[in-house]
């Protein structure tokens, strides 16, 4: 169904990432007019989001893009805890425990612009939206009426209306900024410091889960594969320059300071992150409404960045949809705002901040009681399945749904 363009249904939304690029689908699909904008001239093809857990494959199941999603990933039936000093295993959680919870009971290891692929392939073929790349905004407002957006393309400037703006432009928010939406947190003064490389270190582990935490008093590190490449993540002092971590030298002794290996490791990829805890003061002001990385920001350990964004995307969208085709109050959309910053609050921020003090921890009593702990709870299968469900993501979708 595509509705007249006079119903009042037109949204413009900013950024083409994972959350932007679900919006649009979701709304476009219902019949809804969309504009997207996004400043880069392409997808960012780069090595970020690698984790989808099953509370969002649920989701994107809807959507019917799981198959092609999946057949690009890797499936990961159980993660892994384990020690640095000899990669001896400290807790397995398995997510077979969540059968009757999911459709998907592993976690799918797939770079975040696989989806974004195919969401673009997808609204492509609909007549009802409109992708503009290299599309810059520099400003956004309202009106009781609507919104509008300055566009900025190939240093030509316009100026843009709609009924309704999504700002999904990231942790650097053009539209937030514009409308003084505070983005409350910090930084994390370390960086974390991501290489990939094809060495298959599950030849040289047992039974390495192909999600394992490493925990360490002085170097904690995360391995994910995903799918081709091992990325090996490392926290790095904030007085290390960007190039000395980059550095040939300096990478080879932290990959042969994991595991020694005879010769150098091959590396593809490096990568330096600045990571900040953030959430957004409101997720609504009037006509705008903010999802994704642009409402708010956690650390990587977890891989619960862009699972909550698309969790966002379908909160929002479900609301938003039933305001503009079925009439109902725009509180929704503040309920929206409540939900999802509860969740950002309450369970992602928290849970993030819980996974990077478990692999840090170097006072050596606290460290080994909660080692202990989570080896207690892996062995226990009620409390490994309430663990499993809270790291999944679906104890946060099923309490937002409890704030009015
Ligand atoms: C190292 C690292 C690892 C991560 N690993 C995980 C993980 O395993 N699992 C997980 O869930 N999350 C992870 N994350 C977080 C995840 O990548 C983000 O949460 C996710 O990309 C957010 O999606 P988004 O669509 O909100 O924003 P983005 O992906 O940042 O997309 C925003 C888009 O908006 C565009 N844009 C920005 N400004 C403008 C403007 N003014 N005008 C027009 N367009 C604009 C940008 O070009 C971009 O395309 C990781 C992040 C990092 C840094």
């Amino acid at each position: 169904m595509i509705l007249s363009a006079s119903n009042k249904n037109k949204v413009a939304i900013i950024g083409a990432g994972p959350v932007g690029l679900s919006l649009a689908y979701l709304l476009a699909k219902e019949g809804v007019f969309v504009d997207l904008f996004e400043s880069n001239d392409d997808l960012s093809i780069d090595l970020r989001a690698s984790t989808f857990h099953p509370s969002t494959l649920d989701l994107l199941d809807t959507l019917g893009v799981n198959e092609e999603l999946i057949a690009q990933g890797n499936i990961v039936p159980a993660i892994h805890f384990r020690d640095r000093k000899d990669f001896s295993l400290i807790a397995e959680f398995d997510f077979s425990a969540l059968s009757a919870d999911t459709k998907f009971p592993y976690r799918l290891q797939c770079e975040q612009w696989k989806l974004t692929k195919i969401l673009r392939a997808r609204l492509e073929a609909m007549e009802n939206v409109n992708l503009h790349f290299s599309s810059r905004v520099e400003n956004a407002g309202q009106t009781e009426a609507g919104i509008f957006i300055d566009v900025v393309n190939q240093d030509e400037s316009r100026i843009f209306q709609a009924d309704w703006l999504i700002a999904c432009d990231g942790v650097g928010s053009a539209v937030r900024k514009s409308l003084n939406i505070d983005y409350e947190g910090f930084f994390f003064p370390e960086k974390f410091f991501s290489i990939s490389t094809p060495f298959e270190y599950a030849d040289h582990i047992q039974n390495l889960s192909h999600v394992t935490y490493i925990a360490d008093p002085s170097e904690w590190c995360l391995m994910l594969r995903a799918p081709d490449l091992w990325r090996i993540m490392f926290p790095v002092p904030p007085e290390e320059s960007d190039e000395e971590t980059k550095s040939d030298r300096a990478v080879q002794k932290r990959l042969q300071g994991l595991m020694h290996y005879s010769s150098d490791y091959e590396v593809k990829h490096k990568t330096i992150y600045r990571v900040q805890h953030r959430v957004a003061s409101t997720y609504r002001l009037g006509r705008v409404l903010l999802a994704g990385d642009a409402a708010h920001a956690n650390n990587p350990l977890g891989g619960m960045g862009l699972n909550s964004g698309v969790h966002d995307a379908f909160n929002l969208a479900d609301k938003l949809l039933q305001v503009i085709l079925h009439g109902a109050s725009d509180e929704l959309l503040d309920q929206y705002s409540r939900q999802r910053r509860y969740v950002s609050m309450e369970h992602v921020n928290s849970q993030a901040a819980q996974n990077k003090e478990l692999l840090e921890s170097n006072e050596r009593s606290v460290r080994q009681a909660k080692l202990d702990d989570l080896r207690r709870r892996a062995e226990d299968p009620k409390l490994a399945r309430e663990y499993i469900l809270k790291a999944s993501l679906i104890t946060s979708l099923k309490s937002a749904q409890e704030v009015q």
